[in-house]
């Protein structure tokens, strides 16, 4: 699988650290099983912040530990997945990370159909104020509304690819938006394109259609 888009410094720096949510680390490891690039740059992000670990080991607790509970207790609540994590599944075209939250392969999941041409499974129960963590299934020649995000945005192309003002994505590769950047993704096969999606925050439609579909959409 040649990969050519990569995840930021800043996100491989949040997943060493753990402070990205279950939804999107489970981007990122979905990535770093198909990409040498980022296992070895994720690795680097790891040393650097045990080495700092290390300096500021002695400095005194700004919190309490029950406060530092209450905080890991509120992160583990974001992006509570639908599903209970199956560690020992694996799937065709799945990479295993994925795979732990899918009840069966892609072809036989029950999709539901939300736009024409646009399919997904939604793998959090969270309201989409929150963000979102899904798969879509998007039919060839299919256009997504543009779009941009408040925060960071994570996409793994899972099978088939699209293109955007960004470049080409196919399968291994991840995009990794920041709020600023708008785009209108179109599948550009003949192949359904699968893809995997977490953010933070909803997404702020450019167009009036796609303000309209967005309650509908929930993307
Ligand atoms: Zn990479």
């Amino acid at each position: 699988m040649s990969v050519s888009h990569h995840l930021t410094d800043e996100t491989l720096q949040d997943y060493s650290v753990g402070s990205l949510s279950v939804a999107m680390e489970t981007l990122v490891a979905c990535h770093l099983t198909v990409c040498q690039h980022c296992r070895d740059r994720a690795t680097l992000a790891d040393q650097i912040g045990g080495e700092m670990f290390d300096q500021f080991e002695a400095a005194p607790m700004a919190q309490t530990p029950e406060q530092l509970l209450k905080q890991a207790s509120l992160l583990s609540g974001s992006h509570a997945p639908k599903v209970t994590p199956q560690p020992k599944r694996s799937f065709k075209d799945v990479p295993r990370p994925l795979a732990q939250f899918l009840p069966a392969e892609l072809d036989e999941l029950d999709w539901r159909r939300i736009a024409p041409g646009i399919k997904q499974i939604n793998l959090s129960e969270q309201h989409r104020r929150m963000g979102a963590f899904k798969l879509l299934h998007l039919a060839p020649g299919v256009v997504l509304s543009a779009h941009s995000h408040n925060d960071r945005e994570l996409t793994y192309v899972v099978k088939g690819s699209y293109q955007d003002e960004i470049g080409r994505f196919k399968a291994g590769d991840i995009a990794d938006l920041d709020g600023e950047v708008a785009h209108q993704p179109v599948v550009d096969t003949d192949e359904p394109c699968i893809a995997l999606i977490a953010s933070h925050s909803p997404v702020k439609y450019n167009g009036l259609f796609g303000k309209i579909m967005q309650p509908f959409v929930g993307i």
